[in-house]
């Protein structure tokens, strides 16, 4: 018998699996599916730090008051990243050439404004640019574009590669990883939990729901009710590949876009676009979020045009309504922990699982952030 299960093999379930290992933790892993298939391994790769700017703008400053400890988490989690490849022996493609999010006039540059307040109240380090400067650091951007806020932390990594190399790092460690083995039921018992799966009951004296925008439906199995958790289809594009044409992880204010360019010279086009709910709960992607998609992204890099877009796929992100991280031990229920963190669980994956590591242990985690506003009914 472990000391804890985890269920969910995204880079949420990995990663905390890793963590607890390498504090001498007995883990079992249990994924429906296969490793890193759902949102970790199909995501679009950027490593945030900013307030995003869709949300900042619809529900203003009373949410971003809310959002802004978010920042310390991210920055983080990215401060973690850069140290990864070593601490997992693995090349994860890590880029941290800075974000850069532009506007296309001065009413939107205004809007930045009003939320870089926020960023640089958390100690992120956020540059405003006019015109010239921006022609300067992005000269691939379109006339139109104003001005920008650039953040130099930002950047980008390979979704393929993390949540694997967690995996096998925590294989290493001894965590026992059962693909192919869905948890059907959650039941209470004498010093702690027995995890019902379609291949038999594992028991463990704890158990962590890192099922990502499954995570209501795994909290309902005891009970719990996770409203504010839940899965929105989204899409994203890559181009062929090209030569350096765009380092930054680019965003804009216009419309939804984000945009970066890996190592062999592709380009992840996305910015949440939504996809279509398919059939048996498979997205698939939609031709007018993708023809809406492409054309902001060459309206905003114009050398785009010449470029072929040779694949579009659709995703589940996992989401809440006000973008609040949930990563502790659930009020009422002692020895159930969350690990939860929607919209950029990509970037913030490393300290959420950090994070929620610790809690299982009962340890203060390692982090300068106070973590009463994450906490799982706070
Ligand atoms: C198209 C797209 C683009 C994105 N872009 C970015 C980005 O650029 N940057 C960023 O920071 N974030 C991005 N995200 C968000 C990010 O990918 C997710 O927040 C993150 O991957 C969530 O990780 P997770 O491990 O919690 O969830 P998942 O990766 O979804 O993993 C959850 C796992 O739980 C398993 N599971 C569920 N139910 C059960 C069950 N009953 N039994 C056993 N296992 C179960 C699932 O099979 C799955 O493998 C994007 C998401 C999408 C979809």
């Amino acid at each position: 018998m472990s000391d804890v299960i985890v269920i969910g093999g995204g880079l949420a379930g990995c990663a905390t699996a890793f963590y607890l290992a390498a504090d001498g933790v007995a883990v079992t892993l249990l994924e429906r599916s296969d490793l890193n298939t759902f949102a970790s391994g199909s995501n679009a790769g950027s490593l945030h730090a900013q307030i995003p700017h869709d949300p900042f703008v619809t529900k203003g400053e009373a949410w971003a008051r809310v959002f802004s400890p978010t920042i310390g988490l991210l920055s983080r989690s990215i401060a973690m990243w850069r140290e990864l490849p070593a601490v997992l022996g693995t090349d994860l493609e890590i880029g941290l050439k800075g974000g850069l999010l532009v506007a296309p006039d001065e009413r939107q540059m205004r809007d930045i404004e009003r939320k870089v307040v926020f960023e640089r109240a958390e100690g992120l380090n956020v540059e405003l640019l006019d015109r010239p400067a921006l022609r300067r650091l992005a000269p691939y951007l379109a006339d139109h574009i104003v001005g920008g806020a650039f953040c130099p932390d930002e950047g980008k990594a390979n979704p393929f590669l993390i949540a694997p190399a967690f995996a096998a790092a925590a294989r290493r460690l001894g965590v026992e990883i059962r693909r192919h083995t869905d948890v059907r039921g959650i039941e209470r018992e004498r010093g702690g939990f027995a995890v019902t799966t379609d291949k038999g009951v594992f028991r463990a004296g704890r158990v962590v729901n890192a099922a990502g925008a499954e995570a209501g439906r795994i909290a309902s199995m005891l009970g719990i009710d996770l409203a504010d958790v839940q899965g929105f289809p989204i899409q994203a594009s890559a181009t062929e590949q090209v030569g350096p044409l765009v380092p930054h992880l680019l965003y804009y204010t216009g419309e939804k876009l984000t945009l970066k360019q890996n190592g062999v010279g592709t380009l992840l086009i996305g910015g949440g676009w939504p996809a279509r709910p398919g059939r048996h709960g498979v997205p698939i992607a939609d031709p007018v979020s993708l023809a809406r998609n492409l054309a902001v992204a060459v309206s905003v890099v114009p050398a785009l045009a010449g470029v072929r877009v040779v694949r579009t796929w659709a995703a589940i992100v996992n989401g809440t309504d006000d973008w609040k991280p949930i990563l502790g031990e659930m009020p009422g229920a002692p020895g159930f922990f969350v690990n939860f963190f929607p919209w950029m669980g990509f970037t913030a994956g490393p300290i959420a699982a950090r994070i929620v590591a610790s809690m299982v242990q009962g340890r203060t985690p390692p982090v300068d952030v106070d973590l009463t506003p994450f906490l799982p009914g706070h």
